[in-house]
């Protein structure tokens, strides 16, 4: 795939990182400046081995709620979506409001998610997650369905909805494109690592790269550089060269700081009183074909008043590893799960995590669930692998019906931007250290939330909650489960001064004059969002932004 690098050249833009920001910002400018040359430096290269000096060099303090370094993100073209999910969801207009929660760290506001909003068209269709449109009431075919029966919406909603891409793997999907746009250079195999210092206008002439099997440098010479290296090597890069901050007396105080994830996992279970066949626990399908799945949210008003944090929550399965839900067909497939090398097979280790919760238990249970349960346990788990193994537009997840109208739930939810949750360098200056804990303020607000629907659903006469775990128990409960480090947001983050943030609302580096950043790493706040999509939506935007400078 590799295209001819001209050593000698002064590229109008060189993107370091070939991610899913890395293609759309490159894959952008190209074509809004077919007379530009655009140069794609990548890590990772074809036939890589399954272990990297990136992430070998990344030090994880708390495995507990952080995830080992190699199930956080993939090198290679086409960055971590060759394992990602691939589910696209929105922000919300409270993700951009100040509330006394963040602490001063909403650096960015509602005027942006205005701009960035128009966006959204173009990211959905990289994405290929159907239209732009979040909210059922803006879908006809859905318009004023609910979620249960007797559901009503107020405080809580039911018709916010995750749209599902294919999922898009970026290096698969866009290779083609990248290789027909011939204003676009992609190198692989190489590292970005050394910026040369800012001339006095603040403009940088050079970055160094490093070959990645035999360690030869070179110097790339270009007029704007773009790094979408991901959250985590974008911060390690600008970490390892204080020189680029000269001119603002040093690195910005908010570098590698305020890292957030999302808060995520299961206390408690719904059970709703009305028609079990009249509750929405699946997936639906738009005219597109794009699976599209509601969740329970609180409107932006509630919790700006309420001062709390962003949260969606989800119907689920019960878990899978516990026997006691009795079905054959999430037996045989947590058994699946966690066969060693099948497992593997079937989904990336942070996904796979999230379903076995790393247990082997009650195997005996389970084999006895499979043979009560057939032929279900068979046929069930037969039409879910066709649809979601062979199928191009693959299933994304799997949603049991529940006769007894009983169903687990999922949160997911806003971390405070905490200035101890942090990447920093360790002394030899290479390694990354990750320090990432979750706040008493982060879990309160989920338990806050969960007695929030519990209450609401009450008196819609819906449903109520069934706790797992006593009420005193509950906030130790969250602790132990939560576990992140694939939604990486926050260490350079977007803010009107260097005091506050790293980039400005340009996504320019404060202390220079060239150098951008493509990445949810300038996301000040997490929201209830996976970042990526409107990571997407960013990378658009900084494409057209590059276009009216050039
Ligand atoms: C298992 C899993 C599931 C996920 N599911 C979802 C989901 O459902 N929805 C969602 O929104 N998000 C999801 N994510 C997160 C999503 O994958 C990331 O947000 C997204 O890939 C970030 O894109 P990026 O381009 O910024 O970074 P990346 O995709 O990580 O790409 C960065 C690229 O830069 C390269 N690079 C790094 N350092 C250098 C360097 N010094 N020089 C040159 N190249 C370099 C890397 O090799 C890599 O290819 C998931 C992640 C994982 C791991």
């Amino acid at each position: 795939m590799e295209s001819e690098f001209d050593f000698q050249a002064i590229y109008d833009l060189c993107i370091i990182g070939s991610g899913a920001a890395g293609i759309i910002t490159a894959l952008e400018f190209a074509r809004l400046n077919p007379q530009k040359k655009v140069l794609l430096i990548e890590y990772g290269y074809k036939d890589q081995p399954i272990e990297n000096e990136l992430d070998n060099s990344i030090k994880n303090v708390n495995p507990v709620n952080h995830h080992d370094p190699y199930e956080c993100t993939n090198k290679g073209f086409g960055g971590s979506t060759a394992t990602w999910g691939g589910r696209c969801v929105m922000y919300d207009k409270v993700d951009f409001i100040d509330r006394p929660i963040i602490n001063g760290g909403c650096t960015w506001n509602t005027e942006m998610l205005d701009e960035v909003e128009q966006y959204l068209p173009r990211t959905t269709s990289y994405f290929e997650c159907g239209e732009p449109a979040f909210d059922l009431h803006n879908i006809p075919k859905f318009k004023d369905t609910r979620i249960a029966e007797n559901f009503k919406e107020g405080v809580v909603t039911d018709s916010i909805v995750e749209r599902w891409s294919m999922p898009t793997r970026f290096g698969d999907r866009y290779a083609e494109d990248i290789a027909n746009q011939t204003n676009i250079t992609l190198i692989e195999c190489y590292e970005a690592r050394d910026f040369s210092a800012p001339d006095k206008d603040g403009n940088v002439a050079t970055v160094t790269i490093r070959q990645v099997k035999n360690k030869t440098t070179q110097e790339v010479k270009a007029k704007v550089f773009v790094l979408a290296a991901g959250a985590q090597e974008t911060t390690r890069i600008l970490l390892r060269n204080p020189q680029l901050f000269k001119s603002i007396g040093g690195p910005p105080a908010a570098l590698g700081k305020y890292y957030q994830g999302h808060l995520s996992g299961k206390i408690a279970s719904v059970r709703f009183k009305g028609d079990p066949q009249k509750t929405d626990y699946g997936f639906l399908i738009d005219d597109e074909g794009v699976y599209i799945r509601r969740r329970f949210q609180f409107t932006s008003d509630f919790l700006t008043k309420q001062n709390l944090l962003n949260t969606a929550i989800w119907l689920d399965n019960p878990l899978y590893f516990d026997p006691k839900h009795k079905s054959g067909a999430m037996s045989l497939m947590y058994l699946a799960m966690i066969t060693p090398i099948l497992g593997k097979k079937l989904a990336p280790p942070a996904i796979a995590h999230s379903i076995t919760k790393g247990k082997v238990n009650a195997v005996h249970k389970h084999i006895w669930n499979i043979i009560r349960g057939l032929p279900g346990s068979i046929v069930t788990p037969a039409a879910i692998f066709y649809k979601r193994y062979v199928l191009k537009r693959k299933l994304p997840g799997v949603f049991l019906f529940s006769p007894d109208n009983t169903y687990a739930l999922h949160f997911h939810a806003e971390q405070v931007p905490d200035v101890s949750n942090s990447m920093e360098l360790g002394a030899d200056g290479e390694t990354l250290v990750i320090n990432y804990n979750l706040t008493d303020a982060d879990v309160d607000s989920v338990i806050k939330l969960h007695e929030v629907l519990d209450n609401w659903l009450r008196e819609c006469n819906c449903g109520e909650l069934e706790y797992w775990f006593e009420k005193e128990e509950l906030s130790k409960a969250i602790y132990a489960m939560s576990r992140d480090g694939i939604h990486q947001c926050g260490t350079t983050r977007i803010a009107a001064s260097p005091k506050d943030g790293v980039v400005d609302n340009d996504l320019k580096l404060w202390g220079t004059n060239n150098i951008f950043i493509s990445s949810s790493s300038v996301f000040p706040t997490s929201g209830q969002a996976n970042p990526t999509f409107l990571l997407g939506a960013f990378a658009i935007r900084l494409a057209e932004h590059l276009t009216k400078m050039a």
